[in-house]
Parts: structure tokens; sequence; C-alpha cells
């Protein structure tokens, strides 16, 4: 605001109707992207601690818990999982019946209006928690890229419909694109995600 005192914003603040004339940023339901946490071997929903509403839920509560979000013109659901097994190199993460597909199909076959977004990182899946594979006491930048292109593959060809990395590679959207340029997904939109709870 470089003009300020001479351009005071506040006076088309004052009330509802003047900001309703000036408002420039509309937030509709059909913008919503709903975050869903599958977790393997859960027998009912379980609430995540740090984010107080927010269920891990188990693959047989899915179905219900999709309809309900579809029921309220929510278009989008962003997935995130959580393996039961993890090891050095996230082999869950690209595994084509590991948590996620699972979830990516279910969900494709109960509620096909929904958008299916997954969220395409390894640090849920390695013993270690980090986003990438370890190659003498660091991560490795482009061994980890291999993983991500193949993640994101096999989420493709389980039915999502974007992708969202959210690791910190370099590289990782240009790797994806093309792994999906060889397979089937030529056309399906990526997306970066942006908000970060934490990066482990
Ligand atoms: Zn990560």
């Amino acid at each position: 605001m470089t003009n300020f005192p001479t351009v005071r914003m506040r006076r088309t603040r004052q009330n509802e109707k003047l900001r309703g004339l000036v408002r420039e940023t509309h937030l509709e339901v059909s913008q919503l992207i709903y975050p869903l946490f599958i977790a393997e071997g859960l027998d009912r929903p379980r609430e995540v601690p740090s984010m107080p509403g927010i269920m891990q839920w188990p693959l047989e509560h899915l179905g219900r818990e999709a309809e309900r979000i579809a029921s309220l013109g929510i278009p989008a659901v962003l997935l995130f999982g959580i393996p039961n097994e993890k090891d050095e190199v996230g082999s869950q993460a690209y595994h084509p019946h590991g948590i996620i597909q699972e979830a990516i199909r279910r969900l494709k076959a109960e509620t096909p209006d929904l958008l299916v977004i997954t969220d395409v990182c390894l640090c849920e899946y390695t013993s270690h928690g980090h986003c990438g594979v370890i190659f003498q006491g660091g991560v490795e930048n482009d061994e980890s890229l291999k993983l991500l292109a193949q993640m994101s593959l096999s989420h493709v060809e389980a039915g999502a419909d974007i992708v969202a990395p959210s690791d910190m590679m370099d590289g990782r959207v240009g790797a994806i694109r093309r792994q999906r340029a060889r397979g089937a997904a030529r056309n399906r939109p990526g997306y970066r995600g942006g908000g970060r709870y934490c990066d482990g």
C-alpha cells in the first residue's frame, strides 16, 4: 500500500453491503477440495490428534464418507494414505494394491462423480520418514524422482483424476509428466500441493 494514507481501504469495509459491492474474491462450495486420510488396518475411523475433526478412515468406511462429501456439493477429495508396512524405498506408495490405489478404485466405483486427487510423496511410506530415498546419509534426489513418478503413474492407472506432488524433490513435476506421457495418463492434470502441515 504505497499511497497510504490517501488510499484507505477501511472506507469500503464498513458494512456487509459495502463489502459485497467491492468484494473481488468469492469462495464457493464448488471450489473446495476435501482431504481424506485413509489408513490400512483400522477397523473404525480414528481422529487425527493434530487436526481436530479430521479422521483417518478405513477403506470399508470410505464409501459412506465420500457420499456425504458429494452430497454437500464438494466436487473433489484429496487422498493421503497411511500404509501398514513401511520400508526404505516406500514400496507401498507405488504398489498396485496399496492403500491409496485401492481407495481410488473404491471411490471411482462408488462415487464416480467425485474428482479424486492424490497426494504424491514418499514420507508416509518410508521407514525413515523422508520424502525420498536415502543414499550415503542424504536424500538422493534423482533416485527419488523415479519412485515419485512410479507412484503417480500407479495412482492414475487406478483411476485418479489429478496427482498432487507435495514432496520437495527438484524436477519432480517434469519426471512425473515424462512418466505419464509413456502411459495412458497423457491428459490428466497435475496439481502442486500448497498447504503443508509438516514435512517429515
Ligand atoms: Zn513428504
